[in-house]
């Protein structure tokens, strides 16, 4: 049996993984795509991970890879389809039919971003559109920037792109805003925003590069264009917690609620990086998610084993 299956090769299973294998545990890695699965792949610039200024996400992902090139771990290239818990021991089942065992489980499997599904939008993906303000924010210095969203993330995006671009339009499909008050009235105290109710984004225009946005008004149907060098879709993540949702404790959007050291409901396993409940989804809180995972871990397998 495994002391630990890591699920989920991105920045926080990969850390886990490190610090698995450093502890001297029987350790087993799993993913779907090895090379692609991971999220921080699709960036096209990661510059805010500390000791290395500027590097494009895959190949941020390659070093992380390579740093455990000959380390004592298996590696299984499968989907986890079903886990279960049975007299002190977690059975996981791949999609490929093999039946893993393991003493602890590391539950790394990512989320990703709501999709507008608009014209333009997948083209000019990482030319100008993206999905993570504090990831992106900063190629806009001084240029335009529009944010489609009514929710906190969406609301906080638009204030944190007020100190850097020069305009910005928050966009929202209904006239109420989910978001809490206090950052809607910061919102609305800044001289450099725009705020639009009742408009929906119809396409992303531009043909190198994000150039303007065209808007319909749900109540008139009138469509307008705004000229713009950016846009942050900013409407949700959806977490990768559907295998575990009846297994473990999950909050209302779907994160498996688990604290700083990667604790959940079900004694054993932990939940680490941007699947669990949390205020910052980075790589950099990813990776220290799966060192703190592993400290949990051993601590739970030196009383229970
Ligand atoms: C376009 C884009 C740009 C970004 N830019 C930045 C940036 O500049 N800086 C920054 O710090 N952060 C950035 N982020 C955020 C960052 O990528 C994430 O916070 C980080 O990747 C989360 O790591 P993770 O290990 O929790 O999950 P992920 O990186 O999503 O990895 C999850 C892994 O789990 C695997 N998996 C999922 N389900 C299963 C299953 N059932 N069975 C087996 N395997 C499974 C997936 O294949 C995947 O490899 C960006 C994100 C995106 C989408």
């Amino acid at each position: 049996m495994n002391d630990i299956a890591v699920i989920g090769s991105g920045p926080a299973g990969l850390s886990a993984v490190l610090y698995a294998v450093r502890a001297g545990l029987d350790t087993v890695l799993i993913d779907t795509d090895f090379l692609g699965g991971s999220q921080a792949s699709y960036s096209e610039k990661v510059d805010n991970y500390l000791g290395i200024p500027e590097i494009n996400g895959f190949e941020l992902m390659e070093k992380f890879r390579e740093h455990l090139s000959g380390k004592p771990y298996k590696q299984i290239e499968s989907a986890v389809v079903e886990i279960k818990k049975a007299d002190n021991e977690f059975i996981i089942t791949l999609e490929n039919a093999e039946v893993i065992k393991s003493k602890t489980i590391i539950y790394a499997a990512g989320a990703f971003h709501r999709k507008l599904h608009i014209a333009g939008e997948n083209e000019l993906s990482g030319r100008g559109v993206s999905y993570c303000a504090v990831c992106d924010g900063d190629y806009f210095e001084g240029k335009k920037a529009v944010v489609v969203g009514g929710g906190d993330t969406a609301v906080d995006s638009a204030v944190y792109l007020s100190q850097i671009c020069s305009e910005v339009y928050l966009v929202h499909r209904r006239k109420e805003f989910r978001a809490n008050i206090v950052s809607l009235n910061k919102l609305r105290s800044l001289l450099n925003v725009t705020v639009m109710t009742d408009a929906v984004p119809v396409s992303i225009n531009g043909e190198k590069s994000v150039e303007s946005i065209t808007l319909k008004n749900t109540v008139t149907e009138e469509e307008t264009v705004i000229h713009t060098d950016s846009v942050f879709v900013s409407i949700g993540m959806v977490p990768k917690s559907s295998v575990i949702s009846t297994l473990v404790e999950i909050d209302q959007s779907g994160y498996i609620a688990a604290g700083e050291d990667g604790v959940t409901s079900l004694p054993g396993f932990f939940a680490a990086g941007d699947v669990r409940t949390k205020p910052l989804r980075q790589v950099v809180t990813a990776v220290s998610d799966g060192a703190v995972c592993v400290s949990s871990a051993l601590d739970y397998i030196s009383k229970n084993f």
